[in-house]
């Protein structure tokens, strides 16, 4: 295979995608705009948020701009051939430190209209007890240098409700900062959480170009465990072999990371869904991630799965007890 790729991993038979962590001549650039764009957005963010006077609504929203960054920033990466994942998951977080920076200047934007009429009004009242005469231009100057700084002060001393006006919940002084901190650890988290599944993805050096992704097959009533084994200890040959006997094993989903026909293919092999007995770890779980293998080796798979799509039933049998199991029909 290329010489991207070793067999890192201990593992016998199998030869593991390895990226050369390469980006392109525009990707810096263009992760840059992107973080300069979530910058702009977080004016959006924090007006929507500002509307949205419930904290867990709040966060959910920045969950969702989080996501928003990841992706994009998953998008730059991949448009200009940026084959380090790890980099483009760091930008997005990068992205998100921005933005979260700039929602602070965001909101004291937002708070000079409230400033504004709150200083009217005393002004006002001043005149009339005319105790005060008042110079345009500095209140002018005043209204609009509200900045970072004074909009944390002040949200230090009004806090935030959680709950209903009265009896709710006052989240001032410290707990202020901790909302703050939460905030940003879903925005750097989930921005970069997001751009590193999207940039999960095998580059071709050949092709100079991502694979496509493609489902292969679905193996269906093979036990995990089984298969995890023959995989770690043997070749692809070994996972086929494997006899078809557990009606509620959860179905092995395989996927190929493809490009041309000359070009190794890159398997990747999980579980789906939840498990089928209580006590094992939920979920999907990966077996294989990005192995090499043979186009004709994909063919392989497909046959496998359709020929042995349905076994006897020996769901009467508990699984991987000691008895032995009753002979397959
Ligand atoms: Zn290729």
């Amino acid at each position: 295979m290329s010489a991207s790729t070793a067999s890192r991993r201990p593992w016998a038979g199998w030869d593991f995608y390895e990226p050369t962590n390469r980006v392109g001549s525009t990707t810096i650039p263009t992760a840059l705009a992107v973080a300069a764009l979530a910058g702009a957005a977080a004016f959006v963010y924090q007006r929507i948020t500002m509307w949205m006077p419930l904290i867990y609504v709040n966060f959910l929203i920045a969950g969702g701009f989080a996501a928003g960054i990841g992706w994009v920033m998953a998008e730059a990466f991949l448009k200009t051939h940026g084959r380090a994942a790890k980099m483009g998951a760091g930008f997005a977080a990068g992205a998100a430190v921005v933005a979260f920076a700039v929602s602070f200047q965001a909101a004291a934007v937002f708070t000079r209209p409230d400033i504004r009429g709150e200083s009217e009004a005393l002004k006002a009242r001043l005149a009339l007890e005319g105790e005060y005469e008042l110079d345009e231009d500095a209140f002018e100057q005043f209204v609009s240098s509200f900045g970072i700084g004074d909009y944390i002060k002040m949200r230090q001393e009004n806090g935030w409700t959680v709950g209903r006006p009265r009896g709710g919940l006052d989240l001032s002084g410290v707990m202020v900062w901790l909302v703050w901190l939460a905030e940003l650890g879903i925005l750097a988290g989930g921005a970069y959480f997001m751009a590193e599944k999207r940039l999960d993805r095998v580059y071709c050096e050949e092709c100079r170009r991502f694979c496509d992704v493609v489902d292969v097959a679905t193996i269906r009533h093979v036990p995990p465990r089984d298969a995890r084994d023959a995989i770690r200890n043997g070749t692809i040959d070994d996972l086929l072999a494997l006899p078809s006997t557990d009606r509620r094993a959860p179905p092995l989903n395989v996927q190929a990371h493809v490009c041309a026909k000359s070009c190794p293919a890159w398997l990747d092999i999980s579980t789906v869904g939840p498990p089928s007995k209580k006590g094992e770890s939920s979920s999907d779980v990966p077996l294989l991630t990005h192995a090499g293998v043979a186009s004709a080796t994909l063919r392989r798979i497909e046959e496998r799965a359709r020929v042995k799509a349905d076994p006897p039933d020996t769901s009467q049998a508990p699984r991987r007890s000691k008895r032995p199991r009753p002979p397959d029909v």
